[in-house]
């Protein structure tokens, strides 16, 4: 069959193990026809591919819409759908309703710091891994609590404690940390004495290990593993923004490059270089999102600010038992073990050291009134 230029050549792209390059899956409505179903078509590309970027395009103006959803509603796999497309800017906007239910101590942080790089501490005794949650670990905190009340008989059997029962609460007293929850359950509603909140660093791992920091001498040795590897993963952060690599917005197109051309630029975006592309090219990893990188870093170490967040947590806790009719949950008291505490401020003044060094949050006071000072001059 002899083929011209402009002739136009149907085809349909088909599912085919082991073949995973698109253009090898293309074949012509008589060879799928002549197959007799053993060339079944590839819906779920034509739905990624075909429909998806333009109904995302169509809808993307419509707030609480994203392609994500849009994915969803195709039955396609909404996760890999999340950044589909999205300025860091929109990243930044858009929320994730599939998350579970948070506290609201934490909600502004995990709203905040949602996307960020999670820091994973090791313990250096039993080599159990765990995401460090803050000075506090309210999800931990809630547990030992419920635990210990159950323990002593003063919560309904009913109201086991959320997310199961985990090492929290016999790890605690080796924190120094002895729950003390009690209550008076003889008429009228429950009251309950504080209980000391979890650490962020006493160990989880459920096998009644010591924990990371157990003597004096563990202060500076932890100390110096986590600001250690602090260190590496913000070298790692600021390596991925001054690659600068740009990606477009459009979805259809996402071109990656770190190539710019010199058509105009809006918004902090520059027009895509994809030849017809009218999308825009945006930052993979901008200024603001390694500022915010180092900020959740910071959060993770700061205990004027965790007892401010244990404090909105206690009162979440206050007006619940008020509105509902679940027993309340003993308050927290921000007791912290004194050698955490010394490790914590000792990581803290580190990440604050490298945040003094990230211009992000000043303003050049020279640069902007540098016209003003040349016309008086
Ligand atoms: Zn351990
Ligand atoms: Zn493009």
């Amino acid at each position: 069959m002899a083929v011209r230029v402009g002739d136009h050549i149907p085809y349909i792209i088909c599912e085919q193990k082991d073949v995973n390059q698109v253009s090898a899956r293309a074949h012509h409505p008589k060879e799928i026809a002549d197959a007799k179903g053993a060339l079944p078509i590839d819906i779920n590309w034509y739905l990624s591919s075909q429909v998806l970027p333009p109904v995302a395009r169509l809808c993307a103006p419509i707030e609480e819409t994203n392609a994500a959803q849009i994915a969803d509603c195709l039955g396609l796999d909404a996760r890999q759908f999340h950044s589909y497309g999205s300025t860091p800017a929109a990243r930044a906007a858009d929320g994730d309703e599939d998350d579970e239910p948070i506290l609201a101590a934490h909600q502004n942080d995990e709203e905040r710091f949602k996307r960020c790089q999670k820091f994973e501490v090791t313990c250096h005794k039993c080599a159990h891994k765990w995401q460090l949650t803050g000075v506090f670990d309210f999800a931990r905190s809630t547990r030992a609590a419920g635990a210990a009340l159950s323990a002593a008989g003063l919560l309904a059997s009913t109201q086991t404690p959320t997310g199961g029962s985990g090492g929290g609460s016999a790890m605690d007293t080796k924190d120094g940390a002895t729950p003390t929850g009690n209550a008076t359950t003889a008429g009228g509603p429950v009251v309950s004495l504080p209980v000391p909140a979890v650490s962020g660093l006493s160990c989880p791992s459920g096998i009644n290990c010591p924990g990371l920091v157990e003597h004096k001498h563990d202060v500076i040795r932890v100390s110096t593993t986590l600001i250690n590897q602090l260190t590496l993963e913000i070298r790692a952060q600021i390596a991925m923004f001054y690659d600068a690599v740009m990606q477009c917005d459009d979805p259809a197109c996402g071109r990656r490059s770190r190539q710019l051309t010199v058509r105009g630029v809006t918004n902090g975006g520059v027009a895509c270089i994809a030849p017809k592309c009218q999308g825009k090219m945006y930052p993979r990893y901008s200024s603001a999102e390694l500022y915010n990188q180092l900020m959740y870093y910071s959060s993770l170490f700061d205990t004027a600010h965790a007892r401010d967040s244990l404090q909105a947590e206690n009162k979440r806790r206050r007006d619940a038992s008020l509105s509902s009719t679940a027993p309340p949950l003993p308050q927290l008291s921000p007791v912290i073990n004194k050698l955490h505490e010394e490790v914590f401020a000792n990581v803290h003044t580190y990440v604050e050291s490298v945040l003094e060094r990230n211009a992000y949050c000043y303003v050049q006071l020279a640069s902007i009134f540098k016209p003003q000072l040349h016309a008086a001059s």
